[in-house]
């Protein structure tokens, strides 16, 4: 590996000026009205490094909502829940050439492609045990535990926004309710449009990739919550289909577990290594932030990040 501690507030400025003007060629989401209000040319890039170090730089206090990447957390939760293969056997581990929001293999297999697509993610919260909001507070939870930030909670008025226009994840819940793999009420479709509302920093993103790169460990050190196999699943499952159907070029360019949401964030794993967070709500057409995109792939070019 490179040497990641290379890596200063200088380098990651110069990489963040170089590609902030992707945000003019990219589309900033609106099919959730609530996201189509941000500040299209806000950006921000911060890194974990293998010292647990945090730098970043840009717009680093700007919150925005979680969206997808709350998808890996509720992975997690599932399976500590209810082990690998009680999970599986409802979801594939397959990869995939659909958009996020497709309703891929839940005709024709009954169960969703993956857990990185809303299918997969609308059952694995499902799986999280307890009565309305609770599961979704188990990840609200998690997620300030990981980023060693309890200030973190939700936008009202995303999950509102989401709540009256998410018609395609209503289908999605109401399919697999109709296989039997989802059992409870529309409360936990409910906490699936609450995890998509954490609103973060691309500072907390940089925290939840170096947690994932290092077997579940947190930047400051502190161990309860290790696991390498589960960190093992989650990267797996990041890999193939982070970055939904564009996951396979990504993975030929960037070569590192990531996962994108429509906020405009990405969180990065580099394993063993360090974490990346990125942010500019600009998206190209498969839904992930094309200025981080950008970001990424010449950090990690720069400093020879690819797994490969
Ligand atoms: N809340 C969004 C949705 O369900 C999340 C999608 C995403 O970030 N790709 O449509």
């Amino acid at each position: 590996k490179s040497n990641t501690t290379a890596i200063d507030v200088a380098s990651l400025s110069v990489i963040l000026e170089k590609n902030k003007h992707y945000y003019k060629e990219g589309v900033v989401a609106d099919y959730i009205p609530e996201l189509g209000k941000v500040n299209p040319a806000a950006i921000a890039f911060a890194i974990v490094d293998s010292n647990g170090k945090l730098i970043s730089v840009g717009d680093r206090d700007h919150k925005f909502t979680m969206q997808s990447v709350s998808k890996i957390i509720a992975l997690m939760l599932a399976v500590m829940e209810n082990g690998e293969k009680s999970v599986f056997e409802k979801i594939g581990y397959y990869g995939t050439d659909r958009p996020f929001n497709h309703f891929a293999n839940l005709e024709t297999m009954g169960k969703p492609l993956n857990p990185m697509m809303n299918a997969g993610a609308i059952l694995t919260t499902s799986m999280i045990s307890g009565q309305e909001d609770k599961p979704f507070i188990k990840i609200l939870e998690m997620i300030r535990y990981i980023t060693n930030n309890p200030s973190i909670t939700y936008s009202q008025a995303v999950y509102q926004s989401e709540k009256e226009t998410g018609h395609r994840n209503r289908g999605m819940f109401y399919l697999i309710k109709n296989t039997g793999a989802i059992t409870g009420s529309e409360d936990q479709l409910n906490n699936y449009f609450r995890q998509c509302s954490i609103e973060l920093t691309t500072e907390d993103l940089a925290k939840i990739g170096y947690f994932f790169a290092n077997e579940c460990r947190r930047y400051d050190g502190d161990n309860r919550y290790e696991n390498k196999s589960l960190a093992k699943l989650i990267l797996s499952q990041m890999l193939i289909a982070g970055m939904y159907e564009f996951s396979g070029e990504y993975a030929r360019t960037v070569g590192l577990p990531s996962k994108s949401g429509v906020g405009g964030g990405i969180v990065v794993s580099v394993p063993h290594c360090m974490g990346i967070g990125v942010f500019s709500p600009a998206l190209d057409n498969h839904g992930n932030s094309l200025a981080g995109y950008h970001m990424i792939l010449d950090l990690a070019n720069e400093y020879g990040l690819s797994i490969f």
